[in-house]
């Protein structure tokens, strides 16, 4: 069984409920290990979708707080999830998930995580309507994210997927993305990173299944991954959202444990 959930956002960003009521709901929900991943301040993502440039002490201090206030009943983890683009200290965090959220072509950013027409526009004006270029673009800045924020967890690593069923979609069976895919895998393999299987498209309503495609589970195990159960949760009411569905996915495709090891070297790995 999995009584953790290490991938959730706040009112610190763009969550819809706080720290405290987000400890409380997964008391309620009968976890022992919550890791709160706040988004680092990313400045193409300022106001909406990150934390303002100069909360990330006030939202680590909140964090140490509620740790030291239900110790004994919950492990509370201080997280943040980092772009490239971030402007954040990850050594000050217990864990980094390293993620995707937006492409930089002709100096213009386009966040991929938003909207089907804003990745459509990314496509056309970036690529030249080469769904595939993003594609490989896309991977290979996740190859190289997860490594430049020091991160242990790769974050929905498949993202651009997003949209699949609304109109932009992919076939991950295409040569170009199957490529651009496996080097990031291998990549990250290399790396040591965890690969979230992360539900919060389908809370959301946007995908049926977790990111990554079940696809790349079996190519994971077989480059020695290992993987992370979360729910990418923006409400309370989504924390460890699917997880019957992850978890079968990781059994099935050989995965004896999930979880991960935080920057202070604890294990954080249930099953
Ligand atoms: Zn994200
Ligand atoms: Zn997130």
């Amino acid at each position: 069984m999995i009584h953790s959930d290490f991938h959730c956002h706040t009112t610190y960003a763009d969550g819809c409920h706080t720290p405290a009521q987000m400890v409380k709901a997964a008391l309620d929900r009968g976890l022992t290990t919550l890791g709160i991943s706040e988004h680092a301040f990313t400045p193409p993502d300022a106001p909406d979708f990150c934390m303002a440039a100069d909360k990330g002490g006030a939202y680590r201090a909140e964090i140490a707080a509620l740790a030291r206030q239900y110790a004994g009943r919950i492990t509370l983890l201080c997280g943040v999830e980092m772009d490239v683009d971030s402007r954040d200290d990850p050594t000050l965090y217990d864990y980094v998930i390293g993620s995707v959220h937006h492409l930089t072509v002709n100096g213009r950013t386009y966040n991929v995580d938003a909207t089907p027409q804003e990745a459509q526009a990314c496509i056309d004006e970036g690529f030249g309507g080469d769904r595939y270029a993003y594609a490989e673009a896309y991977f290979a800045r996740v190859a190289d994210e997860t490594a430049a924020t020091g991160a242990q967890i790769v974050g929905h690593f498949d993202l651009l997927t997003k949209f699949t069923e609304r109109g932009v979609p992919f076939d991950p069976d295409h040569p170009t993305y199957r490529k651009a895919a496996l080097a990031a895998l291998e990549k990250l393999a290399a790396q040591g990173q965890v690969l979230e299987i992360n539900t919060g498209a389908m809370a959301r309503g946007w995908r049926q299944m977790p990111y990554p495609d079940a696809r790349w589970l079996p190519v994971w195990r077989e480059l020695g991954g290992a993987v992370v159960l979360t729910s990418d949760a923006h409400h309370l009411d989504h924390l460890q959202y699917g997880f019957d569905v992850s978890l079968h996915l990781a059994q099935t495709n050989g995965f004896t444990t999930a979880g991960f090891t935080d920057r202070l070297g604890r294990d954080h790995r249930q099953y």
